[in-house]
């Protein structure tokens, strides 16, 4: 058996019932093989499979609150620091009832590689709650949040573990537990990125992931001979990364004709009415549901089914697993010609190996969707600096970074024989940089 098999083996035996996490694990290692093969001897020695795929630790705990009836409630908290070869550990906070130790290794895991792909110094981490802010009053938020950075204030800091947002957790949120880190450490430091525009917050940050997703979807059309300009796009999901990628999208010329949430879809043939669209979800905290009352000629349909409809260009940006072998079928069956995650591993293992059998572009959510993460880097940068830079310089740097992150990724698959694979591409970027790192650094 070779080594990266002897790994994949090992970590599914050492971590069961975590199969999001073995999934993740497969997906890059199987990708590494090139580069595994070329260095094997070294890596082996240096067990460095085996160290990149162990977090450095996993932090779990009890995060009690009292409800607006006075009843205490009782959630799980997680914080995952998985590497810090090259910068203190970055990654979001997902409060989403589905949240287990599983998936957030899984998100730790792509976070590492993502957060290289930036070639800025941030580490790799995630954390969040099984907490559901859906339907909780702000009172409820707040103390959840309080709680929760009651333990976890202990093994954060500016140079040591900055979270950020992600399912679940946007301002709101990043406020109550900035204001709580603040009160009990005394200092003022950029901890946590994501935050407001008055208290240290970066202009862009809330469009970055879902801009940086169509700026690299654009450069890797354009470096195929296809213009954005046009095309139909179908997008899931209708959270902060959706919203703004269906808005840059139209900023690109591109028409986006679906959302959803977990409840349901939306199909426009008109394209998506972006402001409708944030005051229902951003405003409202109102269900895809009410959109009709905005757009008459719309459809929505309960269930899935975005992927059914015909486009050019699919990008999923709700959550994992939510594009499937069937729905890969119907997009090449419709024409489509790219597909760029937005959201952390949304194409299921079989899904991605169809569409690229099939010839389809496809842009992996590692190299896709990490401006988000980039610009939080550039938030800590100003935080560090303590200046705030314009929208149109955040946004500058943004599109530098992203279309970078193409050139590398796509430079790395010529590299090792395998043009055209992104997703080998940005693993291999992604990982030579921090494996390079971690042999410097010696065993630790
Ligand atoms: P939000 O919470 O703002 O939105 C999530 C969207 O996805 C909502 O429309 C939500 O619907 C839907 N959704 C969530 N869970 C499910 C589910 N189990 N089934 C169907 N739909 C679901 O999150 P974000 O937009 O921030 O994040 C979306 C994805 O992008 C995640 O994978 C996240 O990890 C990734 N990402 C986010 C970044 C960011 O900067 N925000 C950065 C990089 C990646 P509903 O409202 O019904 O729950």
């Amino acid at each position: 058996m070779g080594y990266v098999d002897e790994v994949i083996e090992r970590v599914i035996t050492k971590n069961p019932s975590e199969p999001e996490f073995h999934q993740a694990v497969r997906e890059v290692l199987e990708s590494l093989r090139p580069v595994v093969e070329k260095n094997e001897e070294v890596y082996r020695r240096e067990a460095l499979l085996e160290r990149i795929t162990e977090p450095d630790r996993q932090i779990k705990f009890r995060v009690p609150w009292v409800d607006d009836q006075g009843q205490v409630q009782v959630n799980t908290g997680y914080r995952v620091q998985f590497n810090n070869a090259i910068g203190p550990y970055k990654g979001g906070l997902r409060l989403h009832p589905s949240v287990n130790i599983g998936i957030i290794k899984f998100l730790g895991f792509e976070q590492i590689f993502k957060n290289s792909l930036t070639c800025l110094p941030i580490g790799g981490g995630k954390g969040g709650s099984d907490f559901d802010p859906k339907g909780k009053s702000d009172r409820e938020v707040m103390v959840f949040c309080q709680s929760f950075i009651n333990e976890l204030y202990k093994y954060i800091g500016a140079d040591e573990d900055v979270p950020a947002g992600d399912i679940g957790t946007g301002a709101r949120e990043i406020g109550y537990m900035f204001g709580q880190y603040k009160k009990i450490r005394g200092v003022y430091e950029g901890v946590l990125t994501g935050k407001g525009l008055s208290y240290g917050g970066s202009l862009a940050r809330t469009e970055a992931t879902g801009y940086g997703l169509l700026y690299l979807t654009k450069e890797m059309l354009k470096s195929n001979g296809i213009d954005i300009s046009g095309k139909t796009i179908c997008i899931s999901g209708s959270g902060n990364v959706a919203t703004y990628a269906a808005q840059k999208a139209q900023q690109l010329g591109a028409k986006v004709v679906t959302v959803s949430d977990s409840n349901g879809w939306v199909y426009d043939p008109d394209g998506i009415d972006v402001a409708a669209l944030k005051e229902i979800k951003e405003v409202k905290r109102a269900r895809l549901t009410e959109y009709k009352n905005y757009r008459p000629n719309s459809e929505y349909h309960e269930g899935r089914g975005v992927w059914q409809v015909k486009c050019d260009i699919a990008l999923p940006c709700a959550t994992q697993n939510e594009l499937l072998l069937e729905d890969a079928k119907a997009l090449v069956a419709n024409g489509c010609i790219a597909v760029a995650e937005g959201a952390n591993m949304p194409t299921t293992l079989e899904a991605t190996k169809y569409l690229q059998e099939n010839k389809i572009l496809f842009a992996p959510g590692k190299a896709a969707n990490a401006g988000g993460v980039a610009t939080s880097a550039l938030e800590m940068s100003q935080n560090s600096e303590r200046l705030s830079w314009s929208f149109e310089e955040v946004d500058s740097k943004l599109q530098g970074i992203m279309i970078n992150i193409f050139h590398n990724l796509d430079d790395a698959a010529k590299r090792y024989g395998c043009e055209g694979d992104y997703v080998a591409g940005a693993n291999i970027a992604g990982f030579e940089k921090v494996a390079n790192a971690m042999l410097a650094q010696g065993v630790c």
